[in-house]
């Protein structure tokens, strides 16, 4: 049976594989040991649902959690969740007084240790802080001029019980292009930033700056942890390798049933703009997806699958809907058949994948799965199917038929 028939009936749903989840996380953490893997659940788990993705991945041996936002891991919090969690982006609004109350890791790249310490010491508790260093990136992180300043002023709030130092981190540019000599530059700096803290008096946890590009291609960025986004929902982060080949999960499937299909002549245009006619008479089928459940406009061609067979979406991408062209005709009853059929966008091995949705967007796999709206009911499958598909276990494959 497709594991797929079990989920709750939804008219758009995304579905996430946890035994996916928790595959992905086992396999990096193989790759990455004996560094500890920490699992970024940042923006809802990348559209995946923050909570059941945090659970899944510590249940499979992730150490540690990371948002980008305080609120974000408050709600880790507050759902219960207790194991370490680091916030690293965060304005004058962010709640630091509750981040330290609920025990949450703060990044700091330089102002916000001043407001770290404030409220350290309002709460009389003491804040744990991991220092940025900006190695190259150019976005957050403490400037290479300025580290040995702030690392001394992290220091004296540490002596005076305001903090302790956890962890030192930065963030990488180019990882995703492993041939780019920027990396080894950043990795550089990296080490040598390390050194002046420890040299200064830093006794830190943990070191770490690898994102799941470099934790699949640079064994030299792993350290004391590893920062994994992409690789644990099951996606590539290299364009020219597939998930498959890096013994990864895709742990999302997006799919609805054809909202209504029907025969039309030649000529038919489809769609606003009517950029699409038809050449032939043929059957048309309409997918209740569109722009605002976060397939990008632009995607016109991407895939969509029905019945085991792929068709590329015709004409726009409108708010609520999209248009297949089943190019059949003269068949009785095809669009009697078609009408209530699962309709699959992207999904695991076997059906499209969100690359090709990235590619049909001009954007990235990352923003894919990132902007599917609240809208698409999320549902929750733990298929194990995942884990034998995909088993390195040389028994399992030699149980396969
Ligand atoms: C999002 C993010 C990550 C995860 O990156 P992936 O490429 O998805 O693994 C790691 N570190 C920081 C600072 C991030 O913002």
């Amino acid at each position: 049976m497709n594991y797929l028939e079990t989920v709750p009936a939804a008219e758009r749903s995304a579905v996430v594989d946890l035994a996916a989840i928790r595959h992905n996380v086992r396999h990096l953490s193989e790759i990455a040991k004996p560094a500890r893997l920490m699992a970024v659940v940042k923006a809802d788990a990348y559209g995946h649902g923050a909570l059941e993705v945090a659970r899944a991945a510590i249940d499979a041996g992730a150490s540690w959690l990371g948002t980008a936002h305080i609120s974000e891991a408050l709600a880790l919090r507050t759902a219960g969740i207790t194991a370490p969690v680091l916030a690293w982006l965060h304005t004058a609004d962010s709640d630091f007084s509750a981040a330290i109350a609920a025990n949450i890791d703060i990044g700091v790249s330089g102002w916000e240790l001043e407001a770290v310490v404030a409220a350290a010491r309002e709460l009389e508790v003491p804040a744990r802080v991991h220092l940025k260093i900006d190695t190259g990136l150019g976005r957050n992180g403490c400037p290479e001029e300025l580290w040995e300043s702030f690392v001394g002023a992290a220091l004296a709030y540490q002596e005076d019980g305001l903090l302790r130092v956890v962890g030192i981190f930065s963030h990488l540019a180019v990882a995703d292009e492993p041939r780019r000599q920027e990396t080894d530059q950043q990795l550089q700096r990296f080490r040598e930033a390390v050194a002046v803290a420890e040299d200064a008096g830093v006794d830190h946890e943990v070191r770490h700056i690898a994102n799941t590009p470099a934790v699949l291609s640079r064994p030299d960025s792993h350290f004391d942890l590893v920062r994994v986004g992409l690789g644990m929902f099951g996606l590539s982060p290299f364009p020219g390798q597939s998930a498959q080949e890096l013994g990864l999960v895709p742990a999302m499937t997006l799919k609805t049933t054809i909202a209504n299909c029907k025969e039309v002549p030649a000529g038919q245009g489809v769609s606003y703009g009517l950029h699409y006619r038809t050449a032939e008479p043929t059957t048309l089928a309409l997918v209740p997806v569109g722009y605002a459940d976060g397939i990008p406009r632009v995607a016109t061609g991407g895939p969509v699958m029905v019945d085991g067979e792929v068709f590329p979406v015709v004409g726009r991408i409108a708010m609520d809907q999209m248009v297949i062209d089943l190019g059949r005709t003269g068949v009785a009853g095809t669009a009697d058949t078609f009408l209530g059929k699962e309709a699959v966008l992207f999904g695991p091995s076997g059906y499209p994948s969100v690359d090709e949705w990235a590619q049909a967007s001009g954007s990235i796999n990352y923003e894919i799965i990132t902007r599917i709206s609240g809208r698409v009911t999320r549902s929750y499958i733990d298929s194990g199917a995942a884990e034998s598909a995909v088993s390195l276990d040389p028994d399992a494959e030699a149980a396969l038929p």
